[in-house]
């Protein structure tokens, strides 16, 4: 038999996918089933049939899973952001176990005893909600005229009203309200994707956990020009193309903006308003320019590190502080990623003797962690404004012994491979990378290599430097378990490396992503 377009029929859910679909069968067909969770029977609607298989969406649950919660979001279906709201915290955590292991088990092509050996338990988070410290929300005009904020729904462009992400901080709708109130009451357009008018495209909101300091930047269709000359002059004698900060507060960028202002500055923490210029038709929320309109022009967190070793992971005293600004990256969970950040830390195995590449190190984080206990650690990262950050941050946690590069990794670390084997050689002095002659030769065989690559993992030159490099500890985080299985496939083939440690960090609570950080170590 074959399903028909908009059938109804009644699945038992035996499995999820990893995007966190129910899978179940129904007359010898795989369903993919949206909105469903493992143990469920529910009635699905199929909406897309192929050969031997079809995805449906729930229509009823009949009988639910006994791992099926109420979902604390009303908005958690239109949004598609939390696929795993209706499942327990528990087995959240278990999917995301499962899904590291399958992973390095079909594509990675470990076999199931030896990830085992080396598995340790997933790590959780006693917040699953409200953990997010960076919130960005479109700005919009709803059937009626209305201004709202919300969110895409699904994977389309039209905005849902909703001004409380239960993922963000409670202080997000407060701010938002503000916002929109302001917008209403001064006339002030949401912009228009479709026609590429109005002015307030997105409200960009960030909070330090641990400051409780908190910022807000209103990205607007604005040219730099239109509101200040003199400024945009100043800025084409620099680089046009590097991200620019100013701090002014005489300038007029949104009408009532003294009103606004002194309505934002009442909330609790706050301690930054900026505005973000951008008149891109794209999808990309922020543009280059950013001007601070209140305030200081960024916040500050701190992160601790924590003992990995001991349940619980008790902070150590140990911790390192960040100066975080519009456009900086961060991560965005930052309880989690106190975790992460020191599992690396742990798997490193650092006594203080140590020369270490943190590659993929975005605004040094890592890199500075690894620095307290490391004789030498350098750093590579693409963006260049990621770097000035890491210099700067780590003046600001009076760290010495770190160095930053701009680049590609799998560009630099060739590069500089194959310059420092040469003057091993040679014994020539000369390379443009690393200043003294002796640093280059410990880091051609640096002790350890740490990489955080984005999701789609390390380029393959970047592996074979590394086996070149013949590091005693290779430690890799990575958001993405499929390519973590691949890459670590490539590492450990020739037999030079095997798995040591393993472990899943849930930083993405709710939703499908998930951590991971591996050690491995030269056999
Ligand atoms: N370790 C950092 C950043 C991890 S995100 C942290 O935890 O904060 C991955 C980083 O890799 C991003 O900063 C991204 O800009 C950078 N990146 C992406 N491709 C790269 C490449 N080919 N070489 C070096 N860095 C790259």
């Amino acid at each position: 038999m074959n399903f028909q377009k908009n059938d109804t029929v009644t699945v038992t859910i035996e499995d999820m996918g990893s995007d966190g679909q129910g899978i179940g069968r129904a007359d010898g067909f795989t369903l993919f089933v949206k909105d469903a969770v493992v143990g469920d029977t529910v009635e699905a609607r199929i909406v897309k049939n192929k050969k031997t298989y079809a995805y449906a969406r729930t229509e009823k649950v009949v009988t639910p899973s006994p791992f099926r919660v109420e979902p604390k979001c009303p908005c958690h279906r239109q949004c598609g952001g939390c696929q795993l709201q209706a499942l327990s915290y528990e087995k959240q955590l278990e999917f995301k176990q499962d899904k590291i292991r399958n992973n390095l088990i079909r594509i990675g092509g470990f076999s199931p005893k030896d990830i085992d050996r080396c598995m340790e338990p997933i790590v959780g988070t006693e917040q699953p909600f409200r953990y997010r410290n960076k919130a960005q929300y479109p700005v919009g005009t709803d059937r009626d005229g209305n201004v709202i904020a919300g969110f895409y729904a699904g994977r389309t462009h039209s905005i849902v009203a909703n001004t409380d992400c239960l993922l963000g901080v409670e202080e997000n709708r407060e701010i938002l309200e503000i916002i929109l109130e302001h917008m209403r009451k001064n006339h002030i357009s949401a912009y228009d994707e479709a026609t590429g008018e109005g002015l307030v495209r997105h409200v960009l909101i960030r909070k330090g956990f641990t400051s409780g300091e908190i910022m807000v930047c209103l990205v607007l269709n604005k040219k730099m020009t239109d509101v200040s000359p003199q400024e945009a002059g100043r800025r084409k004698e620099g680089d046009k193309n590097s991200p620019c900060t100013y701090s002014s507060s005489a300038l007029e960028w949104i009408a009532g903006q003294e009103e606004l202002l002194r309505r934002l500055s009442q909330v609790k923490g706050m301690t930054s308003v900026s505005v973000n210029c951008n008149t891109e038709r794209t999808n990309v929320i922020l543009g280059r320019e950013v001007v601070t309109i209140w305030g200081s022009p960024a916040i500050t967190d701190t992160i601790h590190v924590r003992d990995m070793n001991r349940p619980d992971f008790p902070i150590t005293g140990r911790e390192l502080s960040f100066s975080i600004s519009p456009l900086s990256f961060y991560q965005v969970n930052p309880i989690q990623t106190e975790k992460l950040y020191s599992l690396a830390l742990a798997y490193a195995g650092l006594t203080g003797r140590e020369t270490v590449w943190d590659l993929y190190c975005g605004i040094g984080t890592i890199s500075l962690f690894l620095a307290g206990s490391a004789k030498k650690v350098c750093g590579v990262e693409i963006v260049p404004q990621a770097i000035e950050d890491a210099r700067e941050n780590a003046q600001r946690n009076g760290i010495a012994n770190a160095e930053f590069f701009v680049g590609k990794a799998e560009e630099v670390l060739p590069a500089f491979y194959a310059d420092a084997a040469g003057r091993e050689d040679t014994d020539a002095i000369g390379s443009g990378l690393l200043s003294p002659a002796s640093d280059s030769a410990d880091m051609l065989h640096p002790d350890v290599i740490v990489v955080d690559p984005p999701r789609k993992g390390c380029d393959e030159a970047c592996l074979a430097a590394m086996l070149q490099m013949r590091p005693q500890r290779i430690v890799y985080v990575s958001c993405d378990s499929a390519t973590l299985a691949r890459d670590l496939k490539v590492l450990c083939e020739g037999g030079q490396y095997r798995i040591e440690r393993l472990r899943g960090v849930d930083m993405f609570s709710q939703g499908v992503h998930v951590e991971t950080a591996v050690l491995l170590v030269r056999t």
